[in-house]
């Protein structure tokens, strides 16, 4: 294996494929694993991401987790370490972005690091410290109301400064706007006057552009995707096509939907207005006994032939309310990501190898039913979502679907005969995982005409 210039740690999953396209846009071959391999890669890459889920779990264990894929990272040869953390800062207010940041720098044995979650495609500014979402600051922009992680102060400083005994200071946008010298001066200041974080500013690419050259040789940079954009040219890479080629897609077409943000309730409205199959499975249905799973199969099976079919729980929130009203908010969630998972997995063994899935913790569930380990990054579909190549094994809970008594129908022979007439040489899985409110109307159907 050749040099691995960067050693990245998602704290989630989605995040990790956000960060991951951004670096292949910015051309280098990148490879993400989901959780910390047992062994080495075995293929020739620049970046590796290992995604973890480490997010919203005790800081010990988001510790123990970080610093396992840290040394992994490191026995792979990694010449920098990129911790990613979500665009909103998303922490409780003991981490885990502070205690994660601390262990990688103790381990690192490094003084000083950014961090960032300025992402300017997606809207997320940070200026002199305060973190916008859109054009209101982050306290104001819903993520006060957030379930596991609400975000009560838009002052990164403050934020970060709750969660480490390392002392946090600000490297300001008139330092940033004056270029990757000015940047490194004054961060050599602010090492010197015993800071150990600096939160960094930026409203827009030119800034994380200017910010990249002046990241050469940290050790740890801490952020979210956006400083991405600026480090490939350090290691004298330069955006090119050949960084996101896949192998030729084939197979058949589905998508999976478990997201119920505002964005996929309008794709998957958007998919079915073009006539497309579409089915939706009722959470209580599935609280009640019924074999949703077989009965999504069966439904699916001669529908697959003609084109790209959509299984979806997607609902508004007057209907996820009620759902949860009945079944429990963790209930529902994790009965409705069980049904998927186990779906998308016997839409493989049907000979699907083109898979969309919607919702962060719904491909989290899919991916780990499918046994996937690693992936392959590929092309944009919109920003922050791209196409991903995985090497599959027959998915075990399919078996077990297809074992049931209502079943499948489907053998795994079948699924390879499918897949082998509708040209996927190599068996391999294209999948999109997109997360809640990423993408455009149609970006369902626009996934599969830009596979093709
Ligand atoms: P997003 O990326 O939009 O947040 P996720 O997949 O991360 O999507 O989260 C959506 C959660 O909602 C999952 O736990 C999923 O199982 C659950 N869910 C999906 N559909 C329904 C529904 N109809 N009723 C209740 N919960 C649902």
């Amino acid at each position: 294996m050749g040099a691995l210039f960067l050693g990245c740690i998602a704290d989630d999953f989605t995040g990790a494929t956000d960060l991951a396209n951004n670096l292949v846009r910015a051309g280098m071959r990148v490879v993400q694993t989901i959780g910390v391999p047992n062994g080495p890669l075995g293929a020739e890459v620049d970046a590796v991401v290992v995604a973890l889920k480490s997010r919203t779990v005790p800081h010990d264990q988001a510790v123990a987790e970080s610093l396992a894929a840290l040394a992994w990272l490191q026995t792979q040869g990694a010449q920098q370490i990129y911790f990613k953390y979500c665009s909103t800062f998303d922490s409780t207010a003991q981490g885990n972005i502070g205690p994660v940041t601390e262990a990688l720098m103790d381990a690192l044995q490094t003084g000083f690091t950014i961090a960032t979650p300025a992402f300017p495609d997606n809207k997320r500014t940070v200026f002199k410290g305060y973190l916008f979402v859109g054009d209101v600051l982050l306290n104001e922009s819903g993520m006060q109301n957030h379930p596991l992680t609400p975000m009560l102060d838009a002052n990164l400083v403050r934020v970060m400064q709750a969660q480490t005994k390392r002392r946090v200071g600000l490297l300001d946008h008139s330092v940033v706007t004056r270029g990757a010298a000015a940047v490194r001066e004054r961060m050599a200041q602010l090492q010197a006057d015993g800071v150990g974080v600096a939160i960094v500013d930026a409203v827009s690419n030119d800034d994380l552009l200017r910010l990249g050259p002046a990241l050469q040789g940290m050790p740890l940079v801490t952020a979210g995707s956006g400083v991405a954009i600026g480090l490939p040219a350090n290691f004298g890479i330069t955006p090119s096509d050949q960084a996101s080629r896949l192998p030729a897609a084939g197979g058949l077409q589905a998508v999976v939907s478990g997201s119920c943000s505002l964005a996929t309730n309008r794709q998957v409205q958007d998919f079915m207005k073009r006539g497309n199959p579409a089915l939706a499975i009722d959470p209580l249905r599935i609280a009640s006994g019924a074999d949703v799973v077989a009965e999504v199969l069966a439904w699916a099976r001669p529908l697959l032939a003609r084109g790209p079919v959509l299984v979806y729980s997607t609902a508004d929130s007057g209907d996820v309310k009620a759902v949860q009203g009945r079944l429990g908010v963790e209930e529902a969630g994790a009965l409705v990501e069980r049904t998927l998972a186990a779906v998308a997995s016997g839409l493989v063994q049907l000979g699907v190898r083109q898979l969309v899935v919607a919702g962060g913790e719904t491909s989290g569930a899919c991916v780990q039913a499918l046994g996937i380990t690693q992936m392959q990054i590929g092309p944009q579909i919109d920003p922050g979502v791209p196409w991903c190549h995985a090497a599959i094994e027959p998915p075990r809970s399919a078996l077990r679907v297809l074992a049931a008594p209502q079943g499948g129908v489907a053998d795994l022979g079948a699924a390879r005969r499918s897949s082998a007439t509708t040209g996927d040489g190599d068996g391999g899985l294209h999948l999109a995982l997109k997360s809640g409110n990423f993408g455009s109307d149609d970006f369902f159907t626009k996934a599969f005409t830009m596979l093709a």
